[in-house]
């Protein structure tokens, strides 16, 4: 038996290793099942180029063995194993990846699949290993190996007689202390969870022994444990399904599996890049407002897998907030992890992805819109808001984006309108865009001032939103006519001789209008005679851009 130290600095890289980088024990776990995929992968990637080789699928898996008596994890693989000098160079060295060199060799646009690259996360076992032991065998017919570590000390080499190519990893739980216990990864539903969070889409089957009860043979009443070699993750991952084998039940099983929420998926999309950067998404848009989504504690984001294996819960510099309500997946194979694997080295990629999926999702609601309008309604109804907001906000970087997305209820159609359909109804002679602004469309039908409007045949937009102002405010005027309010005082819609008809009045009425003026004092700017009233005697009506209903907003925001 050969003692070897652990190359220089690796003591202390591993110490840090083991403390620091990763931020959840439960990684370690992962890490091992990525290593034994990779194995097999590699298998798999020589067999295809090496007649010698052959490769049947069913003959490769991933096993996992919990020992509650000895307190041991096992995990096994069927994969390439390792030689002398590989278990020397790869498990004595730490930052040493094997899988990296691999990569490099076979230089196929396929070996990306390879998820190894940084050769440190064997050495997260030892986040909860006292010792881990390593069995492999070769592919290429040589002998054997055991090696041994407890992490602090080096680590030993010896033969040993393993019967089949491949690789067996036993850890050594670690004794239970005071704030740490180690016995969940003895548990059989512990381990079925984390290899479902991290490892559903791996492409071998995770199979574990698991025991269930069931009903006797022959009494169904009574209810036995069987226990029985079950396959515990997915493996082929839904994204990389082709669309066409995909039914709505499907996605809509994938969006309640993953939790996104309670309510159905109004809507999904399924998006396979391969420009750029390379990816693939799916993406939905819920049919409800998640009950936290105006609170603090609700977070956008998508889910980020680098080759189907999970990174980031919520990664939120994938949505704009405008469009914070979808929810959804991610897999690329061109993401550069840091070496944890758990936060990404450079945005570079993300961007990319996130101005992509941008893109895809103003396009899809554009479509629904026209295709669907039922559907799109009822997505405006629960997330028109956020539409509006995203006009108003980031001073309007985003409004040419999204204004063809934005819905008003009109008052000549009784329904909710877009830009375009308003404008293209727009009769001749009509050059604004006419809103007004009320608590609810029937306190704006009696608003005096739509009387003129209206009379004029000219169709009027109800805003009854607060931030409904704000967006038209934002976007000043749609394919080159403004948004005028039928409360600002400038209407313009007389025709000359009423206008003529009005100065004469006004001289007329000079006193009037001064005494009422000095009685009303400061709650007034100015009091004149309107010719836009027909059924009513009065109307207030606001000073240049701001309307009414605007400085009441603007009265309660805080200075
Ligand atoms: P990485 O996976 O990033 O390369 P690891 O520390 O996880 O780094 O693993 C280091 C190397 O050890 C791998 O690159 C691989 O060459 C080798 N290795 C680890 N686990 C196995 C295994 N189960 N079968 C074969 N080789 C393995
Ligand atoms: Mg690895």
């Amino acid at each position: 038996m050969e003692k070897k130290q652990f190359q220089a600095e690796s003591k202390r890289l591993l110490e840090m290793m083991v403390h620091s980088i990763y931020s959840q024990k439960e990684i370690f776990l992962r890490e091992l099942i990525s290593n034994a995929s990779d194995a097999i992968d590699k298998i798999y990637y020589k067999a295809l180029t090496d007649d010698s080789i052959s490769f049947n699928k069913d003959d490769y898996y991933i096993r996992i063995e919990p020992n509650k008596d000895k307190r041991t994890l096992t995990v096994k693989d069927t994969g390439i194993g390792m030689t002398k000098e590989e278990l020397e160079e790869n498990l004595g060295t730490i930052a040493k990846s094997g899988s990296l060199a691999f990569k490099n060799e076979v230089e196929m646009k396929d070996g990306q699949e390879i998820i190894g690259q940084f050769g440190v996360g064997f050495y997260s076992s030892f986040m909860v290993a006292d010792k881990v032991t390593v069995y492999t065998r070769p592919l290429h017919g040589e002998e054997g190996y055991k090696w041994e570590s407890d992490g602090e000390d080096g680590y030993t080499i010896e033969p040993h007689n393993k019967e089949d190519v491949g690789t067996e990893i036993i850890i050594q739980l670690k004794e239970n202390a005071d704030e740490e216990n180690y016995d969940e990864f003895l548990e059989e539903h512990r381990l079925q969870s984390i290899i479902k969070k991290y490892s559903d889409f791996i492409r071998y089957p995770i199979k574990m022994d698991i025991t269930e009860k069931r009903p006797k043979e022959d009494n169904e009443e009574e209810l036995v444990d069987v226990t029985e070699e079950q396959t515990v993750n997915s493996m082929v991952p839904i994204w990389r399904k082709n669309k066409q084998e995909l039914t709505d039940a499907d996605y809509e099983a994938f969006y309640q599996e993953k939790h996104f929420g309670f309510d159905q998926p109004l809507s999904h999309l399924h998006i396979s890049v391969d420009g750029m950067v390379r990816f693939q998404s799916i993406l939905y848009i819920p049919e409800q407002l998640p009950f936290d989504y105006y609170s603090k504690e609700f977070e956008k984001g998508l889910e980020l897998y680098s080759n189907s294996v999970l990174i980031m819960d919520k990664c939120a510099d994938l949505l704009p907030d405008y469009f914070s309500f979808v929810k959804g997946i991610v897999d690329s194979e061109d993401l550069s992890l840091n070496i944890s694997r758990e936060i990404l080295q450079q945005d570079r990629q993300v961007k990319l992805i996130a101005k992509n999926i941008e893109k895809k999702i103003k396009n899809h609601l554009q479509s629904l819109l026209k295709n669907d309008r039922e559907k799109y309604e009822k997505f405006y109804d629960a997330f028109g808001r956020q539409i509006k907001f995203g006009v108003y906000s980031d001073f309007g970087a985003n409004k040419d984006k999204l204004k063809d997305l934005l819905l008003f209820y009109s008052s000549s159609e009784n329904k909710l309108v877009s830009l375009k359909e308003y404008v293209e109804r727009m009769p001749e002679d009509q050059e604004h865009i006419y809103y007004a602004t009320g608590e609810s469309h029937e306190r704006i039908e009696k608003l005096p001032q739509t009387e003129m409007v209206k009379d004029k045949g000219y169709e009027i937009l109800y805003f009854t939103d607060e931030v409904d102002e704000f967006a038209i405010k934002m976007l000043m005027s749609y394919e080159e006519k403004e948004f005028k309010s039928v409360s600002s005082g400038d209407l313009n819609l007389e025709d000359e001789e009423s206008k003529k008809e009005a100065e004469k009045q006004k001289e007329e009425h000079k006193d009037l209008l001064t005494e009422m003026k000095e009685i009303l004092g400061d709650k007034v700017k100015d009091v004149r005679l309107s010719t836009r009233l027909k059924s009513h005697p009065v109307c207030l009506s606001a000073e240049g851009d701001v309307s009414i209903e605007m400085e009441k907003v603007l009265k309660q925001m805080p200075d």
